[in-house]
């Protein structure tokens, strides 16, 4: 109970779509809501790849969490991060930015804290290909894309210039499938004319993935017009192969047949496979939990920790019947949290399991096509672009994010005008510093990796659920 007004204290541990959603359940309960984020925004993971290729600002994906919750009279927000958790004592332990140790009591704890970029296994390929996750991922991603056709349109070494006009991808799930597209569309209209010396549309797009074909989480039927659709487009696909080297050369694949293939390339970039954060170990570990592969968390059907009524887990962050990683799982399950507190404390529980109404997925590849899977209608091209678009806009979070976001997307279809497209100068492509560092003749003397033999490892690649 809280001391001053004698309510329950609940806390929330992220503020992406779980975290908020059951904030806004609880808007008007009588509790008092502290919510925990790393971060002081909430992020609109589905739009990040339109914020690395110049569509849309950081801004209008990712609102301010204080903002969110200026008119939620009983919650509070608190930048930090949470480290471990006293089960027995309730209380959450987060340290906040510089250092210092804070703790939290409460009554219900809701965890929903996502799931994070996973390198299976080799972290270390993060230094040469940033993943997908976060607002730093999707402006380094930007910095890297923009910076490689700059770098080329000033090299004069050809074997240079076609070093910087390679970019790979890892993951053939949607988020590598959306990024693919966008940087072909970039490639072929927007920089198309802007360029002295380089021929933007010369720019090799290669997508590899582990698996036999690119949206494969999408049934064969609208995979293999996504594959048909990437090929038109002009990206290369590579299924079946292996991730198993990165460097600052580009990386090398092992194919099916046990074949080892390195391939140049300027700009890398990450979209295969989650893992849980470490605090979801810590979690487990103070409250006996189970984990799956990827460190999910094993809920009972009411999303609460087994012989813990008062800690439910949300969103990407539970295992539960196969439930995909998608946003519409995390506000369903976010909602039935921040309700199901409500109930509690009313005394109206009613016991009823969290039940998730499938939506459907959708996946972008490039302008006027989309993918949409809805229970058994499979739409694809134009009328799939229609329903992605409106999907997307409803999901936005905020009046003025929606407007501003149809706004930009109108002057990118349109006009092929991508307005966010600044980028800094330090960390271009695998440059630290443009004006410091010494530029490669080709990219085979950039690496502090050699580029020897493949490490040998078993980093498959796999596509995002959903
Ligand atoms: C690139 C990309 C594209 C996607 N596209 C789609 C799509 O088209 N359709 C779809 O339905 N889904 C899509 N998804 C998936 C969707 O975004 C996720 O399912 C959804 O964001 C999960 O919500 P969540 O609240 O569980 O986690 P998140 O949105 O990841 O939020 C977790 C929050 O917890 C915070 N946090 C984590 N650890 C801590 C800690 N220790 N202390 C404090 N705070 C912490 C984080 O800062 C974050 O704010 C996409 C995901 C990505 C990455």
């Amino acid at each position: 109970m809280n001391e001053r007004d004698g309510q329950r204290r609940v806390v929330i541990i992220g503020g992406g779509f779980a975290g908020l959603f059951a904030a806004r359940a609880l808007r008007r309960a009588p509790v008092r809501v502290t919510l925990i984020d790393r971060a002081e925004y909430h992020l609109f993971q589905p739009l990040l790849y339109q914020c690395s290729t110049g569509i849309l600002s950081e801004g209008k994906i990712a609102p301010a969490l204080r903002e969110l919750l200026r008119k939620h009279k009983n919650a509070e927000l608190v930048l930090a991060e949470v480290t471990g958790l006293d089960a027995a004592g309730r209380r959450v332990v987060a340290t906040r930015p510089l250092g210092q140790q804070l703790e939290f009591a409460y009554d219900y704890l809701i965890v929903a804290t996502g799931m994070q970029q996973s390198y299976f296994g080799h972290d270390e390929f993060a230094r040469w290909a940033p993943g997908m996750k976060t607002i730093e991922d999707a402006l380094t991603i930007r910095r890297r894309v923009f910076g490689a056709f700059e770098m080329a349109e000033s090299a004069t070494d050809p074997a240079e210039r076609s070093h910087w006009l390679t970019f790979a991808l890892v993951g053939a799930g949607p988020t590598g499938v959306e990024l693919a597209g966008q940087l072909r569309e970039l490639a072929t209209k927007t920089l198309s004319r802007e360029y002295h010396h380089i021929q933007p549309k010369d720019a090799r797009v290669l997508l590899f993935d582990g698996g036999n074909a690119p949206l494969a989480t999408f049934g064969p039927e609208l995979s293999a017009k996504a594959a048909t659709t990437l090929t038109k487009l002009g990206v290369e696909q590579y299924m079946g192969s292996i991730v198993t080297d990165v460097d600052g050369t580009g990386l090398s694949v092992r194919a099916k047949d046990g074949t080892v293939t390195h391939h140049d390339a300027g700009c890398v970039l990450w979209t295969a496979g989650v893992e849980a954060p470490p605090v979801a170990a810590a979690i487990a570990a103070a409250t006996g939990a189970k984990q799956d592969r990827a460190g999910r968390i094993l809920v009972n059907a009411d999303l609460t920790i087994p012989d813990h009524p008062e800690i439910m887990v949300t969103g990407d962050a539970i295992s539960l019947n196969k439930l995909p990683g998608v946003a519409e799982v995390a506000m369903q399950t976010g909602l039935y949290a921040g309700n199901r507190i409500k109930h509690d404390i009313t005394g109206r529980s009613n016991g009823k399991p969290f039940r998730y109404r499938d939506l459907g997925s959708a996946a972008y590849i490039s302008r006027g096509k989309a993918v949409v899977s809805v229970g058994r209608l499979h739409l694809s091209g134009f009328i799939g672009w229609w329903m992605w678009l409106f999907i997307h806009i409803g999901f936005l979070t905020g009046f003025r994010n929606r407007l501003g976001a149809v706004l930009s997307w109108w002057l990118a279809f349109t006009r092929d005008l991508r307005r966010e497209r600044v980028f800094t100068t330090r960390e271009v492509g695998f440059v630290p510093d443009i004006y410091t560092a010494r530029l490669p003749a080709t990219g085979t003397e950039l690496p502090s990796n050699p580029r020897t033999e493949p490490s040998g490892t078993n980093a498959e690649p796999s596509s995002r659920p959903g």
